[in-house]
């Protein structure tokens, strides 16, 4: 690739909901955010779950297989999109609703 990553604009996917704030084109780590679906529905489910969700409960939701949901996470984990914490044995995951990609790249959630 000759071109620089850097800087590079990727266009907002159809799927990413209309809003008056949404962003006609994204960065490169936000468009890995929204570019699979099933991945911008994983993190639409947790703007909603405002206690967050454990893999299994975003399994069952989201009708995915488990390492899928895990991947799905583990890239939002790489671009800081979501957040996760330790109760006991489970861990819990949160959007970081702070994180760039929704307050800068404005992603709706
Ligand atoms: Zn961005």
């Amino acid at each position: 690739m000759s071109e620089s990553k850097e800087g590079r604009m990727f266009k907002t996917p159809a799927w990413v909901k209309p809003s008056g704030v949404r962003e006609e084109y994204l960065c490169s780590d936000c468009f890995k955010v929204v570019g699979v679906r099933s991945r911008y529905e994983l993190v639409c489910n947790l703007g909603k779950a405002l206690e967050g969700a454990t893999v299994t409960e975003l399994t069952q939701k989201l009708g995915l297989q488990q390492p899928t949901v895990t991947h799905h996470l583990n890239v939002l984990r790489s671009v800081d999109a979501v957040k996760v914490k330790e109760r006991g044995r489970e861990r819990i995951y949160t959007l970081n609703r702070e994180a760039h990609c929704f307050e800068e790249c404005k992603i709706p959630y």
